[in-house]
């Protein structure tokens, strides 16, 4: 049998062979340390819970609009106005299943064949399998470590082309933790403007951010490159909602509503009970979102504290989202050959870094792809 193309051009996830090991070790009664899941621990707040409940028993268990229910487009607006100084009207705003299916209906909507879809590396697995589906071409900048994993502007404009349709823009970013500052972003919207390509902006990790340091939508920067941006969030990480599938994205009302329109051939609309469990996240009490931040940020110092008093391994301590991006390089054993060892030998379950675009950019025998994405605050 023969299947088309864009399928079969999808590698296995290294990510997922490394968890579906470690849950089988779990199966046999293995006690295993898992650091592999990308996903908060706590269980969905209570309310949250209760405002999903609640909607069951009244019955809202139809079809709602495609781009999702009214009230809740209403609240995401105001939470861009109050949140990140967004002015979008509810027509702007899509609702989909998850922050991954708003990303994987952008570029579908904005990239064809010859296109150019700029990602910084090390980056988010999936962005470069959503490019591929979207025929488009991934064209990786390296985002160093000795500029704390932020592309700067000199690396960027040398990858920018006439076919250059967008640029993925992820801070706090999966897997660095790496945060954008207002003046990086400035240079990112000078580039886009000029360059004319949209920046996709990835903000999931928004309110995952630790110390001093605070989160800005770089749509928020002017009307030019508001324009150009598609900004897309989610309730997963912040309110632990990760089985919920709610994910959503605002920008200019030509792309997005095509994005509608797509979204209601492709899917209909997100679950009418999660939205309504959304609903509730966005709009109720935020204490939640401070619990669990402040939980993850005591992970975070003592994994970084105790990973860097260990001789041949260390790491950048990360401003945002909840994994440590460790440099492995010294001991001398690529990423995946050292994760399989720790799950084998010593019974931890850690992602291996070389699938999160090390090989890209090096081949197999780079420093970088001897790192080790250790995702530890989650357990
Ligand atoms: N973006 C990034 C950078 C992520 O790490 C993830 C999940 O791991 C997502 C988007 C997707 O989140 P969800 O589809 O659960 O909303």
């Amino acid at each position: 049998m023969k299947l088309a193309n864009r399928v079969s051009d999808i590698a296995e996830s290294v990510t997922l062979d490394i968890t579906s090991k470690a849950k089988k070790m779990v199966k046999e009664g293995i006690d295993v340390v898992s650091f592999a899941a990308g996903e908060p621990d706590f269980d969905t707040p209570k309310h949250i819970k209760d405002a999903a409940i609640k909607a069951i028993n009244e019955g809202f268990t139809k079809y709602t609009p495609s781009s999702g229910m009214p009230e809740l487009k209403d609240a995401i607006a105001q939470k861009f106005k109050k949140d990140n100084g967004l002015d979008y009207t509810p027509a702007q705003i899509v609702v989909s299943n998850g922050a991954k299916h708003s990303l994987a209906n952008i570029f579908q909507a904005l990239c064809e064949a010859g296109d150019e879809v700029i990602i910084p590396s090390p980056y988010w697995l999936s962005y470069p399998a959503m490019v591929n589906l979207a025929e488009a071409k991934n064209v990786f900048v390296e985002a160093k470590q000795e500029n704390n994993f932020r592309v700067t502007e000199k690396d960027l404009e040398a990858k920018i082309t006439r076919k250059t349709k967008c640029f993925v823009l992820n801070s706090p970013s999966n897997p660095t933790g790496a945060i954008y500052d207002s003046d990086d972003l400035k240079v990112i919207a000078r580039l886009a403007v000029k360059h004319k390509f949209f920046v996709i902006s990835d903000e999931i990790y928004e309110k995952l951010i630790y110390g001093n340091k605070k989160h800005l939508s770089i749509a928020s920067l002017g009307k030019d490159i508001n324009d150009l941006t598609i900004t897309v969030n989610g309730v997963s990480k912040s309110y632990s909602m990760t089985g919920w599938r709610i994910g959503y994205a605002a920008g200019p009302i030509e792309v997005m509503k095509a994005i509608s329109n797509l979204q209601s051939h492709a899917a209909s609309n997100p679950a009418s009970i999660s939205q309504k469990a959304t609903l509730a996240a966005l709009t109720q009490d935020q204490s939640c979102v401070e619990e669990m931040k402040r939980a993850f940020e005591k992970r975070r110092d003592m994994m970084v504290s105790r990973i860097n008093s260990m001789k041949k391994i260390s790491c950048i301590k990360p401003d945002g989202a909840f994994y440590v991006f460790c440099d492995i390089s010294k001991l001398g054993i690529g990423s995946v050959k050292l994760a399989n060892k720790l799950l084998d030998e010593a019974r931890v379950a850690v992602i291996p870094g070389e699938p999160f675009g090390a090989d890209t950019l090096y081949g197999l025998a780079s420093r970088l792809a001897k790192r080790l994405s250790v995702r530890a605050w989650t357990e």
